[in-house]
């Protein structure tokens, strides 16, 4: 174990680094942005594809060496972007529309990631409003072109780059010039499947599949394991459910790293605990004074804690009692740690409160892991209970909690944070007409859509039946207007299915208001609400801004 002078060492060498490294940023990043910049604006194909790799290059230095220098998310979205350029250097009928979009957010990457003379070191690693997604590919095998279009058109809508093969020869040609992220194939005959199961061992890695078939039977879904598909669907097909099977098997909703704080009175070995699991991606906060735990509870809002047994003025079982005392802390882990090898008194504070005991002297390793392993547990049980089931999103509690921790935040900074209160028009006879298992599709899709168009630092949440809100965090009602606008107009030309096959759209409203500094959350939500109502009013199908004052 390093002595506490030579831990001293290595952090003030690190610290050095960063700031090294943060000024390297100071002017590589204004210079990236004017590289984007210039792409707006050049002319020929040779030239741009030459710029495109000249900010390849950029991108990919920022993204290896950002997160090794306390800057990782800022990095993760450099990594994001260059995916995106490579995308556009790969593909073999390059669009100007996906040029210039990338080429927008290259620029808002460099303005946004470089804040009154600092790199912002938290930036959220969520994806800019214009183009929200990193594009995954998707081909799609469907020998119907009028089914085949529709689908691919609401996939599209989706933000997916979907490209619609009618036979296998095509798709077997694509799948050869370039790997795309998912396949979905719709077939009617068992056999149909055989030369994509040939075509997935072929490939060493299978790619995730999602099969559609016309028969539902035993020996259909057996054909489509043994094909590897991952997801298995038959006719009338529910759109939104092969959108959500697709985002799983996509894993596209990764979370943020996991928050620990350590409690040790011992202030050296509080510090190198934290030097260990920050390297491991978590996020860490260390403690040598108990008084101040319920303070940080608060403000840093840990999933684990962990404990030292031995501390003056307050034990750690002590303390684990105290955060016991709480309801709102009980979904956190709590980890002892002590040089206690008597297993009576480990016992002991265990059955107090607690979840887990480490013994000191502790190895890295196991420090890693035992903290992992209760993290992401906490983490699972955690989402599983403040998260709605048939959607996925916030339950009401939980997005009012964080809708005054945003706008708490907001008062901070310089730009407003927007609330949008959303509600489905004419729902009731949705309902009525097509049944309820179909609203609930409807209502699915929507919060897959509501997803998939926002960052992943705006929250969003089911707050009723058919009514969701969504915090959007440094935008303004103005942009929040623009993002939702287009949301509304997408989701109006998704087209739904009942159990007897008729098909419906549905439309949606929406009302904003945006924090001023002072304006309380509930009242926020409020003016958001009488937005809403006066889209209602006004004929539905149609986003309002609060008029405040
Ligand atoms: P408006 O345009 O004024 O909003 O009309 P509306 O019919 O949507 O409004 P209303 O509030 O009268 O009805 C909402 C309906 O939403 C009533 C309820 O049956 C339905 N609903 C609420 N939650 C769910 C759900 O989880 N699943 C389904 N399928 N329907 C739901
Ligand atoms: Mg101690
Ligand atoms: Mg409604």
């Amino acid at each position: 174990m390093l002595s506490e002078g030579a831990l001293a060492e290595l952090q003030r060498q690190l610290q050095l680094q960063n700031e090294q490294f943060a000024e390297r940023l100071r002017h590589e990043l204004p210079a990236l942005g004017e590289l984007a910049g210039e792409l707006q604006h050049s002319g020929r194909p040779a030239q741009r594809r030459e710029q495109v790799r000249r900010i390849r290059e950029q991108l990919h230095k920022l993204a290896g060496a950002a997160g090794s220098f306390g800057f990782g998310p800022l990095g993760e979205r450099a990594r994001v972007l260059e995916q995106r350029a490579n995308r556009w250097l790969d593909s073999s009928k390059p669009s100007a529309q996906a040029l210039g979009a990338f080429a927008r957010a290259v620029r808002q990457f460099a303005e946004f990631a470089w804040h009154d003379g600092h790199a912002v070191p938290d930036l959220g690693p969520g994806d800019l409003h214009d183009e929200p997604l990193p594009g995954c590919r998707i081909y799609l095998l469907e020998s119907d072109a009028v089914a085949g279009a529709g689908m691919a058109q609401t996939l599209d809508n989706f933000g997916y780059e979907t490209l619609l093969c009618r036979d296998f020869p095509t798709l077997q040609q694509a799948v050869e010039q370039q790997l795309p992220d998912a396949l979905i194939v719709s077939v009617s005959r068992d056999d149909e499947l055989l030369p994509i199961a040939a075509l997935q061992q072929r490939l060493g890695t299978p790619l995730p599949l999602l099969a559609i078939h016309a028969d539902a039977g035993f020996a259909s879904q057996l054909a489509a394991v043994r094909a590897g598909a991952q997801g298995f669907f038959s006719r009338p097909l529910d759109l939104a459910q092969l959108e959500n099977s697709l985002e799983r098997c996509l894993n596209r909703q990764q979370g943020e790293p996991y928050r620990v704080l350590i409690v040790d009175d011992d202030h050296a070995l509080a510090e190198r605990y934290g030097l260990v699991l920050r390297n491991s991606q978590m996020q860490v906060q260390t403690l040598s004074e108990p008084q101040r735990v319920l303070e940080l509870m608060h403000t840093f809002n840990p999933e684990v804690l962990v404990l030292d047994v031995d501390m003056p003025g307050c034990s750690g079982p002590e303390l684990a009692q105290m955060i016991r005392l709480h309801d709102e802390w009980l979904r956190v882990t709590i980890i002892y740690l002590s040089a206690e090898t008597d297993i009576n008194r480990q016992m002991a504070a265990l059955l107090k409160a607690g979840d887990d005991f480490l013994s000191k002297p502790l190895g890295d390793s196991e420090l890693i892991a035992a903290v992992y392993s209760h993290a992401q547990r906490a983490r699972s049980l955690s989402t599983a209970l403040s998260r709605d089931s048939l959607t996925g999103l916030l339950k009401h509690a939980d997005i009012k909690d964080q809708l005054a921790i945003e706008v708490q935040r907001a008062s901070r900074a310089s730009k407003p944070t927007s609330v949008v209160m959303l509600d489905l028009d004419h729902f009731k006879q949705v309902n009525d007409r097509y049944g309820h298992a179909a609203g609930d599709s409807v209502i699915r899709a929507l919060a897959n859509l509501l997803r998939q168009r926002l960052r992943r630092i705006d929250s969003l949440g089911r707050y009723g039946g058919e009514e969701f809100v969504a915090v959007l965090p440094e935008c303004t009602a103005e942009e929040a207007r623009r993002i939702f606008d287009e949301i509304r107009e997408r989701f109006a030309t998704l087209t739904f299915n009942a159990s007897d096959a008729r098909s419906f759209t549905v439309s949606l409203s929406a009302g904003i208001s945006a924090t001023d500094g002072e304006t309380p959350p509930a009242v926020l939500l409020e003016q958001a609400d009488q937005a809403l109502y006066i889209a209602k009013g006004d004929g539905r199908n149609q986003v309002r801004i609060a008029s405040v004052g």
